[in-house]
């Protein structure tokens, strides 16, 4: 029992500590030429041992490049949190990160969506924040989120065919579902996504009731 609490201690441990050198790296990277290099990766994301891990697309600028905290602030950050709510997830409970890491600008100095190159840039840095937050529930917000998750490791979900639905991933369970912009009621209402949600909270709370009679 010892033996394995403290194993379990030095592997946390062992999880900090890359974090930290996963944060220096991307602070030190600049591989993108048209960002806000914000860098939104910290400790402001979230728990390294949150059970739901959050994957959106890219940092915004009203939002995450002002206040260091991916999805707060602007209006995808607010429509997220009252999803969180409809789901009655708590925010604390879960790690939320980006594909892309810093802000997509045009030329005006608008947000713009990264390009595919920009993903596969940063898609390093997810692969190793999804080593270092082994939660075994990975929600993907739109549709660059899911096209990452894909190149790291193949899956076959379809996000209009498998939104708010379980895929089987790497040992994990994926759910892919729309980002909370409001541009995304266009391809997929409000009313039926916010069904999608509370579908989500009730997959959230039946697998984790799951995995608490396992470990009893
Ligand atoms: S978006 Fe990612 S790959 Fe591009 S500069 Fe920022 S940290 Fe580097």
């Amino acid at each position: 029992m010892q033996a394995e609490s403290s194993h379990l201690r030095s592997t946390t441990e062992a999880r900090r500590r890359e974090f930290e050198r996963l944060v220096l790296d991307v602070r030190g990277c600049f591989a993108c030429d048209r960002m806000a290099h914000s860098h939104v990766l910290g400790e402001a994301n979230g728990s390294l041992d949150a059970r739901v891990i959050f994957v959106a697309e890219a940092v915004g600028r009203r939002g995450g490049a002002v206040t260091g905290v991916p999805l707060t602030r602007d209006e995808s950050g607010k429509r997220f949190a009252r999803f969180l709510e409809l789901a009655g997830i708590p925010r604390n409970d879960t790690f939320v990160t980006n594909a892309v890491l810093c802000n997509p600008l045009d030329k005006l100095g608008r947000n713009r969506p990264p390009t595919p190159a920009e993903a596969a840039g940063c898609r390093p840095f997810l692969a190793r924040t999804l080593d270092v937050v082994p939660a075994p529930l990975v929600v993907t917000l739109g549709r660059v989120a899911l096209e990452s998750l894909r190149a790291i490791a193949p899956h076959d979900a379809d996000l209009p065919r498998d939104v708010a639905t379980p895929v089987a991933w790497r040992g994990r369970i994926l759910i892919p579902m729309y980002h909370p912009s409001r541009q995304s009621t266009l391809h997929r209402p409000q009313s039926a996504q916010e069904d999608d949600w509370r579908r989500l909270g009730e997959i959230v709370r039946t697998h984790l009731k799951r995995a608490e009679r396992i470990t009893i």
